[in-house]
C-alpha cells in the first residue's frame, strides 16, 4: 500500500523568510518570562515546476528568528529537485533525512533550533501536499486508512510506551466513526479557549473587559498568566473569576517561572479561585518535578498542563508515562509536524491524557485548527474535557484565517494547512527590510 500524490510536483526552490510582528508594542503575548515579544515566524515557502507553493512556518518571538532561518536553509539545501511523489511516499524516511542529518543532528537531536527548522519544512511539505490534492489537512489524514496514517507517524523511541500494532489498534477502533464525528464538526465545531484576556501587561479594566467581551462571543474558558507577584495574580484572578461566574472555567500559565515548591505553595494560595489547571510551572524539561507538582495540586483539583515548549515525542513519553501532566499541550511547529503530533496524540490517548494543544502566536491557531480535527475524528474520539487554545491576534495576515464560532474552532475548507500569508504582509513584515521595520528604525 502507498500513499501517491494525484498530481507530482518537484520543488525547484526553497525561499526562508523572517518576518516579525512588532506585538512588544502593546504587551500582547507578554507573560512572567517573555517580556516583550516580537511575535515572529520563520516562513519557509517550497516552489515549484507546477502550480502549487508549499508554505510552512514556525513560530518564534523575536531576534531567534534569524537563527531559526539560518537553520532552515541549512536543512532544506537536500530539497531542491525532490518531488512529491518520493517524499510522500516514504515520509517518514523523508523525516529522518531531516531529523538524522548526519552534520546537523549533532545541535539537535530532535530539539531546539535544529527541530523548530524542521517543523517550519515539514509543516511546508504538508500544505503542499494538501493543496495538490486539493484537501485540507485534516480531511488528507482523516481519509487515509489506519495503516496508511501509522505510515506516517514517527514512532521511532516511544515504541516500548505505545507500540506500532497497539497504535494501529487505537486508529482501527476509531475508524468506523469517523464520518459521523466529520459532520459533528462541521455543525459544532470543536471546543477552543481564550488566552487573549488574560496577558501579564494588561489593566484590570482591560481583564474585566476582554472577559465581558469574551463571555458575549459564547467562550467558557479563560485563561491568564501568573507567576510575578502573588498579591497581583489573586486580584487578577479574582476579576476573572468574579466576571466570568462559578461555572465558566478558568486557567493559569506560569510560564515556567517557579521552582517546584514555589509553584505548588504558589498555586495553594489561588485554589479558591478554581483554576482548571496549572500550565508550565516550572522548567518544560523537568519531568520529575512536573510529577511533583501534579501529585500535589490535583488533591486540590488543579491539573497540570505542559507541552509547548516540549521539545520532543520522548520527552511527552515521559511526561504521559510519569503521571506528571493532566492536559497534552503540545506546540504545531515545536514538534516536527504532523507526522511527530500523530504520535504525541497516539500515546495520549493510550495513556488516558487530553491533548489540548498550544495556539496562538504567529500561525499556531491556524495549525491548531486542523490538528485537533485529527484527534477528534480518528485517534481520541471525544473532545470531552478537552479544550484547543485560541488566541485572536494576527490572523488577518493569512490568507485563509481559522474560522470560529462561540467558543469553538470550525472545520477548515480550504485546501493545505492554512498557514498561506497574504503576500502584502510578507512583504511589510519582512525582517529587517519590510516597510514596517523600516520605518520604526528611521523613527
Ligand atoms: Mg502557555
Amino acid at each position: 500500500m502507498s500513499i501517491e500524490p494525484t498530481n507530482d510536483l518537484r520543488i525547484t526552490a526553497v525561499k526562508v523568510l523572517d518576518i516579525r510582528f512588532p506585538t512588544s508594542d502593546e504587551l500582547d503575548g507578554s507573560d512572567a518570562v517573555h517580556v516583550d515579544p516580537d511575535y515572529s515566524s520563520a516562513y519557509v515557502i517550497l516552489e515549484t515546476d507546477g502550480a502549487h507553493q508549499g508554505h510552512g512556518l514556525t513560530f518564534t518571538i523575536g531576534r531567534g528568528t534569524e537563527i531559526v532561518c539560518a537553520a532552515c536553509r541549512s536543512l532544506s539545501q537536500g530539497l531542491v529537485g525532490r518531488s512529491m511523489s518520493d517524499i510522500v511516499t516514504n515520509f517518514l524516511e523523508f523525516h529522518r533525512s531531516l531529523t538524522n542529518d548526519s552534520q546537523a543532528r549533532w545541535i539537535g537531536p530532535e530539539k531546539g533550533v535544529i527541530h523548530l527548522a524542521t517543523a517550519a519544512i515539514v509543516n511546508a511539505v504538508w500544505d503542499l501536499w494538501g493543496k495538490i490534492e486539493n484537501k485540507p489537512v485534516w480531511q488528507l489524514v482523516c481519509e487515509l486508512e489506519p495503516r496508511q496514517i501509522l505510515e506516517l507517524t514517527e514512532l521511532r523511541y516511544v515504541s516500548d510506551v505505545l507500540s506500532h500494532d497497539r497504535a494501529l489498534n487505537i486508529l482501527e477502533q476509531q475508524a468506523p466513526h469517523r464520518e459521523k464525528r466529520i459532520a459533528e464538526l462541521r455543525r459544532d465545531g470543536y471546543p477552543a479557549y481564550t488566552t487573549s484576556a488574560g496577558w501579564l501587561g494588561y489593566s484590570d479594566e482591560k481583564i474585566r473587559e476582554l472577559c465581558l467581551q469574551g463571555i458575549e462571543e459564547g467562550w467558557n474558558h479563560f485563561k491568564i498568566k501568573v507567576g510575578q507577584d502573588i498579591e497581583d495574580d489573586r486580584r487578577r484572578c479574582r476579576i476573572v473569576r468574579e466576571t466570568i461566574g462559578p461555572d465558566r472555567h478558568l486557567m493559569t500559565d506560569a510560564n515556567q517561572r517557579w521552582e517546584v515548591g514555589e509553584a505548588i505553595e504558589w498555586m495553594k494560595q489561588l485554589v479558591e479561585f478554581k483554576p482548571l489547571w496549572i500550565e508550565e510551572p516550572t522548567s518544560p524539561d523537568d519531568i520529575l518535578g512536573h510529577k511533583a507538582v501534579a501529585d500535589a495540586l490535583r488533591p486540590l483539583g488543579i491539573g497540570v498542563a505542559t507541552g509547548e515548549m516540549c521539545q520532543n515525542r520522548i520527552i511527552f513519553k515521559q511526561l504521559m508515562a510519569a503521571d506528571a501532566m493532566d492536559f497534552c499541550q503540545y506546540d504545531s511547529c515545536r514538534l516536527a509536524s504532523v507526522n511527530e503530533i500523530l504520535a504525541v496524540m497516539l500515546m495520549a490517548a493510550e495513556l488516558n491524557v487530553r491533548c489540548c494543544p498550544h495556539a496562538g502566536g504567529v500561525g499556531l491557531c491556524q495549525y491548531v485548527n486542523h490538528l485537533v480535527m485529527i484527534d477528534y475524528v480518528c485517534i481520541a474520539g471525544t473532545h470531552e474535557g478537552r479544550v484547543a487554545e485560541y488566541v485572536s491576534h494576527l490572523h488577518e495576515h493569512f490568507a485563509d484565517p481559522w474560522r470560529q464560532k462561540a467558543g469553538a474552532y470550525l472545520l477548515p475548507e480550504a485546501s493545505g494547512y492554512g498557514i498561506t500569508m497574504k503576500p502584502d504582509s510578507l512583504h511589510r513584515y519582512a525582517h529587517p527590510h519590510g516597510s514596517v521595520w523600516v520605518e520604526r528604525a528611521a523613527k
